[in-house]
């Protein structure tokens, strides 16, 4: 008796350069005869993507400008094509070939592309979180037209979604969601040794190798103000109903709680290859190439609330959450430019929340009715943004 097997499942990656899109091509390629890489997206770092082509001999490959296109044209395989610019990112994110895309473009870059791949009703695998927050009430729209299935890649969401009843959040007597937070590099650290960081200093986390914007996210706790909007939309609940724990071991992903009490929580190293084994293998499981964890090794789990004085985006997240409309847009806006200075060398550490602060009091909030409406958010607040940047730049 023969048993039929299934075709490889197509899969797209926006971003599959930068650590998220890494991981995930460690997880396909453990997977040859379940999962077939068709399109790949990368920004800087040609040479990586070069190879990647060579491994995985992808149909598509879209870079961000002509000059990049000419130059990776020479270093990948016949058969595979070489885009650029927006379209390039457009025909990565609805590919035919491809059922599942992997949103992993960090910051506002990823929002467009993400939504054509929801548009195109994909299996949607999303790390790009600022795309989420941006777009929130839209972004939940297009899924749905597009008859898109959300799967989140961000270790916390991916714990939530294990952790949810079968039945949904409303029928299923959920009382809170509880996100964990590892405290990133600054948790202990004394409040005049962060003001004066470097980035080297922020982008050291404790736990997780990640890319230099969440890195930074991390360590202001910025990131979990975003994660915080992220559930909102994803989960469908409100942020009173979202809890944040500083959790230093990175070991329980993030928690649910029950009406009667109960509390159900995803523990795991701190390895995103196993969020993303999940989504990609859903409703199945698949190996991941994660260790086992030992907790007699780990021993000690332990937990805090965090501190608002030394973590103040959280405070900045909520309000922009309990608001909604194009808050959270213009946060991640002025956020993302704040993030940016301070990786240039350009602002002190302890300004990014100052400047976010700053943006937020002058908003005036305004609900979106379409996407060029949350472009133009990004934009007006970023202007803002910028302003009070030069301003501290000038005051030293
Ligand atoms: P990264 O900086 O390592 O990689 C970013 C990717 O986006 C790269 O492939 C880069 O070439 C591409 N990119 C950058 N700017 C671009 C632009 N303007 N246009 C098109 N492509 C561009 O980032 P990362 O750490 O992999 O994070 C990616 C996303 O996943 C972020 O939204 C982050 O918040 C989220 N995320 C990351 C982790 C993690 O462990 N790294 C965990 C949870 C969520
Ligand atoms: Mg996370």
């Amino acid at each position: 008796m023969s048993t039929a097997r299934a075709a490889p499942r197509g899969v797209s990656i926006l971003g599959s350069t930068g650590s998220i899109g890494v991981s995930a091509l460690d997880v396909i390629a453990r997977h040859p005869g379940r999962f077939r890489v068709i399109a790949l997206s990368g920004y800087q770092r040609l040479d990586v993507l070069a190879a990647q082509c060579r491994q995985f001999a992808p149909e598509l490959v879209a870079v961000p400008t002509a000059a990049a296109a000419q130059q990776l044209r020479g270093l990948v395989p016949a058969s595979t094509r070489v885009a650029a610019g927006a379209e390039g990112l457009d025909a990565v994110a609805g590919h035919e070939r491809a059922d599942t895309v992997i949103a992993a473009i960090v910051g506002a870059a990823g929002l467009l592309p993400t939504l054509a791949a929801a548009r195109a009703g994909k299996r949607l695998l999303l790390a790009n979180k600022e795309a989420l927050v941006m777009a929130g009430r839209l972004f939940m729209a297009e899924v749905a037209r597009g008859g898109a299935t959300l799967l989140p890649l961000d270790s916390e969401h991916n714990a939530i979604f294990q952790c949810l009843p079968a039945v949904g959040v409303d029928r299923g007597g959920v009382r809170r969601l509880i996100l964990s937070a590892s405290g990133g590099p600054f948790r202990t650290t004394s409040l005049e040794a962060i003001e004066a960081a470097t980035p080297d200093e922020a982008c050291a986390h404790p736990n997780w190798r990640m890319g230099r914007k969440i890195s930074v996210d991390s360590a202001t706790m910025m990131n979990k103000g975003l994660e915080l909007i992220e559930a909102c939309w994803l989960f469908g609940v409100g942020s009173d109903r979202i809890e944040i724990l500083i959790h230093p071991q990175s070991i329980v992903h993030s928690l649910v709680e029950y009406t009667d009490g109960s509390v159900l929580a995803q523990l795991g190293n701190p390895d995103m290859r196993t969020p993303i084994a999940h989504a990609l293998g859903w409703p199945e499981r698949i190996e991941s190439g994660v260790a086992r964890l030992d907790l007699t090794a780990i021993a000690q789990l332990q937990f805090s609330a965090p501190d608002p004085l030394r973590f103040p985006c959280l405070r900045l997240a909520y309000a922009a959450a309990a608001v909604m409309g194009d808050a959270p847009a213009a946060l991640n806006a002025a956020n993302e430019e704040s993030v940016t200075a301070f990786l240039a060398g350009k602002l002190r550490f302890t300004r990014i929340a100052a400047v976010v602060d700053q943006v937020m009091q002058h908003w005036c909030v305004a609900e979106p009715d379409c996407i060029d409406a949350v472009l133009d958010t990004d934009i007006r607040a970023r202007e803002q943004a910028r302003g009070f940047i030069e301003r501290y730049v000038t005051e030293g």
